[in-house]
């Protein structure tokens, strides 16, 4: 996820050129806000005051870190302030926030019970659901978090092959347990000693991971396409995806697609399917409850005496009211046209941007999947531009991120990407006046291991 040390050139690095404090004036500087009272409280009483890829510590000072409420396209912030949401929750919000039919699911199931001695039949319901989706799958097994999954996904791999070694791509984040994490504090190496890296679309970089692997490899772990953060998102060449699944055959290890973030958003199945190559597991979360918290493993029947070896649980795992929620949310990615929808809505914000974009002499990359949008500005090596759109962006009602893909819901109207459209024409012509302002996010320049020179 981060890249190694570069060097950059930049007016100013202290903390003090960003943060509340800066010298440059953001368009939204917070003033004495219930946000800011909330961060005092929460700097007492949690470390940091937030933690995880939801804090705002890598964000522009003005974002706000915590939310009153969500409806279909928008958010409130704890100040009431109505944003058009790009993020969708990181991406469990696919059918709009609090879609109502999901919504009176969860609700009765919840009227009936959620976290009882054992599940309710509605789990049942789901797994048949999942698997007459999801074409590779003959099974499914259901937990809370992406993290759950794909962790759950090597141990069934290992437990299967009976081999320790797992690969994946250099930069890929597949969730935030010791195995996995990209943060180093608390980690033993140990937990990480049988991982392989391989560069994602590089067929000879894989085959040269799996030959270092040699009889050992349990698995290839994919995700649908290159999605990193702080980097321009790449598709998957499907001859790459073919590949995988031959050596994975060949070689007798397990193939799995990580669907976490992407999962029903570039398909109705598994998004390696329209690639031709159909993994044997694939880890799903996110949008699966259209924000309710449930993910799921689902796999092929070779590989379900090994899903039944593992152990696996936990308190909350089978919870029935997001089993019912997932449920709706099936219903509604089947029956309605929530895919052809994010992706014409999509079309319409990268062309109104590009259009913006040009007009306003900025090199601006669009990259991603429409309906994932993934923007970054070309000579920005500290992402101080990117930010400043951002900040640009949240002035006027629209939550853009500034280093992380974005998401749209099949909530969202033709006038909310229109309005997004003007805001960005808005804030685009703004950041020429303010470019030469500009200064690089400290915590940012800090992670990446930027050098930031004069
Ligand atoms: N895999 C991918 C591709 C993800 O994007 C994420 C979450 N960002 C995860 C796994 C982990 O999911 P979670 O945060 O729900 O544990």
């Amino acid at each position: 996820m981060l890249s190694p040390c570069r060097a950059v050139r930049a007016r100013a690095t202290s903390p003090a050129s960003y943060g509340p404090h800066a010298r440059n004036p953001t368009p939204t500087a917070m003033t004495a806000s219930a946000d800011q009272a909330l961060r005092t409280r929460a700097a007492r009483v949690i470390p940091n005051g937030m933690y995880g890829h939801e804090s705002t510590r890598l964000l522009p000072a003005a974002f706000p870190q915590f939310f009153q409420r969500a409806e279909g396209a928008h958010l409130w912030d704890a100040d009431g302030r109505r944003l058009l949401d790009l993020m969708c929750s990181y991406g469990p919000n696919l059918l709009g926030h609090r879609h109502p039919q999901v919504e009176a699911a969860f609700q009765r199931q919840l009227a009936q019970g959620d976290a009882m001695t054992g599940p309710a039949p509605v789990m049942v319901d789901l797994a048949e659901a999942l698997v007459a989706q999801v074409a590779h799958a003959g099974w499914a097994m259901f937990c809370k978090n992406g993290t759950d999954a794909t962790t759950m996904a090597v141990t069934v791999a290992r437990a299967h092959t009976g081999r320790r070694q797992v690969l994946v791509a250099h930069g890929a984040y597949h969730g935030a347990a010791p195995w996995c994490t990209p943060g180093p504090a608390g980690v033993v190496a140990e937990a990480r000693a049988h991982l392989g890296r391989f560069t994602y679309n590089d067929a000879a970089s894989l085959d040269a991971a799996a030959d270092a692997a040699g009889d050992d490899l349990a698995a290839v772990l994919v995700a649908p396409y290159r999605h990193d953060a702080f980097a321009d998102n790449t598709p998957c060449d499907p001859a790459f995806a073919r590949h995988a699944r031959a050596l994975c055959s060949a070689r007798g290890a397990l193939l799995i697609v990580d669907d976490v973030r992407a999962g029903f958003r570039l398909a109705r199945d598994c998004s390696w399917a329209p690639l031709g190559a159909q993994p044997d597991l694939s880890a799903w979360g996110k949008a699966i409850g259209n924000g309710h918290p449930i993910s799921a493993l689902l796999g092929s029947d070779a590989c379900r005496a090994a899903a039944g070896q593992i152990y696996a649980t936990d308190s909350f795992w089978f919870a029935a009211a997001p089993m019912a929620a997932a449920l709706a949310t099936l219903q509604l990615l089947r029956e309605t046209d929530y895919l052809e929808r994010i992706v014409a809505l999509g079309t319409r914000l990268r062309d109104g941007l590009a259009e913006a974009a040009q007009r306003h002499g900025w090199a601006l990359k669009q990259t991603g999947p429409v309906q994932m949008p993934q923007w970054l500005f070309d000579d920005d090596p500290d992402f101080r531009i990117g930010f400043g759109f951002a900040e640009e962006m949240l002035a006027r009602g629209v939550y853009v991120h500034p280093w992380h893909n974005m998401f749209l819901n099949a909530a969202m109207t033709e006038a909310d990407i229109d309005a997004a459209v003007a805001a960005a024409d808005g804030a685009l012509a703004v950041l020429q006046a303010r470019r030469g302002m500009l200064r690089p996010h400290p915590v940012v320049v800090q992670r990446l291991g930027l050098r930031v020179v004069d």
